[in-house]
């Protein structure tokens, strides 16, 4: 039994059925957000019963908008480590720190989340090719679904994009168009050809309402995990602000269903220099405006502009009583650094989360006597360039037994 049933915009309130292929409401252009029956589901989905099945993003189906489990397309995506990091803590200033590691995800980013509900719901409707515009991690994932699907993909990238997350994509089979210019530009002109009718290509990008649905299994896994009674702070890069939001709308419904009774301050970070949310949010404004976007390590966080999407991440912040910070690069490369003496390898963007936290603290706008949970996005082989200029790798080589003794008593 499928629990979805269907969706409302948020713009004009107009409901549409689950069985409806749907990006922006055809009426006013708004954002689509999905629904479910939570009243049934209150009677008929037990938690504990969920703790039994395979981990991953598709043990919480019945939350998520898909209506045929024959079509789901999965790599074993989701339930992604919790790290207790103690000396991290130490470091950032809080109490109790948990890393949520995303770069465990299979193509090493939080996409997967995401794109295997969008995946799937391209089998649903029948699509042969998927498509997305990207900075790089979302380019990486639509390629691997749709290579694991039997489909074809494609996918819009700046020409900046860091090299291993393009080779990720191509070897996976992508057709790679290089675009030109900023990524909220390229956004533009992707949404506007998708808009076009000039392909038939299903949308993993920006409008897709389905693939959001996704990021809401952040919040059910944090939730179990801490015995359903979840922690104080969930803190998340943004780039559009999505996956803040959809974590929140996670742990309302399971406010909705009883599971839980409280719901963590949801908080954004974002790179100082491609900062557009954070500064509405500070104005206290309910929409974001453009930026002119500055240069940042944090490659993945490079919307300038990111329209609809941000009103919605600015509400998530807004009723959960977070906040929004932005943290300059030098931060997140402190912030790489300290995870990597957790043995965490993660790239820039990912990196963000701790940043912002260490920030929030030192402000005096976060409690040291919190408990926080933070979600780092990618793995540190996603953008491989900005962390290998960090080390130097020996020019000396050891030739023979005795060399090799000297340089390891030279070291101690
Ligand atoms: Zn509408």
């Amino acid at each position: 039994m499928a629990y979805f049933t269907g969706f409302t915009c948020v713009g004009c309130g107009a409901p549409y059925q689950p069985s409806q292929d749907l990006l922006l409401c055809p009426v006013c252009h708004s954002l689509l957000e999905a629904n479910y029956d939570l009243s049934a589901l209150r009677d008929h989905l037990d938690r504990d019963a969920i703790a039994a099945r395979p981990k991953g993003v598709w043990r919480w189906r019945e939350l998520l908008p898909i209506l045929d489990v024959g079509a789901i397309v999965t790599l074993g995506e989701g339930d992604t480590p919790m790290l207790r990091c103690d000396r991290l803590a130490h470091a950032v200033g809080v109490r109790e720190l948990w890393v949520k590691s995303d770069a465990s995800n299979p193509t090493g980013s939080l996409k997967d989340r995401s794109i295997t509900v969008s995946a799937t719901k391209a089998v649903e409707f029948a699509y042969r090719v998927l498509s997305c515009d990207s900075t790089g991690n979302k380019a990486s994932s639509v390629a691997a679904y749709a290579a694991r699907a039997g489909l074809d993909s494609v996918v819009f990238c700046p020409d900046d994009t860091p090299i291993p997350k393009v080779t990720q994509s191509l070897f996976f089979g992508a057709k790679l168009i290089r675009v030109r210019g900023h990524y909220s530009q390229i956004n533009a002109m992707y949404r506007k050809l998708i808009h076009s009718g000039r392909v038939n290509w299903y949308d993993c990008g920006t409008d897709n309402p389905f693939r959001y649905e996704g990021k809401k299994t952040y919040a059910y896994e944090i939730a179990e995990h801490f015995g359903w009674q979840p922690p104080d702070r969930v803190v998340h890069p943004a780039n559009g602000g999505m996956s803040i939001a959809k974590t929140w709308k996670g742990f309302r419904e399971m406010q909705a269903l009883g599971w839980i009774d409280r719901i963590p301050k949801m908080t954004l970070v974002q790179a100082a220099n491609c900062d557009p949310i954070v500064r509405a949010s500070l104005a206290g404004a309910v929409t974001v405006a453009p930026i002119e976007k500055g240069p940042t390590i944090a490659s993945a966080l490079a919307g300038a502009d990111p329209g609809l999407l941000g009103a919605r991440a600015l509400e998530a912040v807004r009723e959960s009583g977070g906040t929004a910070i932005g943290v300059e690069d030098s931060e997140i490369i402190e912030a790489m650094t300290l995870l990597a003496k957790e043995g965490l390898f993660i790239e820039p963007s990912g990196a963000v989360a701790i940043a912002g936290l260490r920030r929030l603290v030192a402000s005096g706008r976060a409690d040291a006597d919190e408990s926080v949970v933070c979600v780092v996005t990618g793995s540190g082989f996603k953008d491989f360039d900005a962390i290998a200029s960090r080390v130097t790798i020996p020019d000396d080589v050891v030739d023979g037994y005795e060399q090799l003794l000297s340089a390891a008593v030279a070291i101690g």
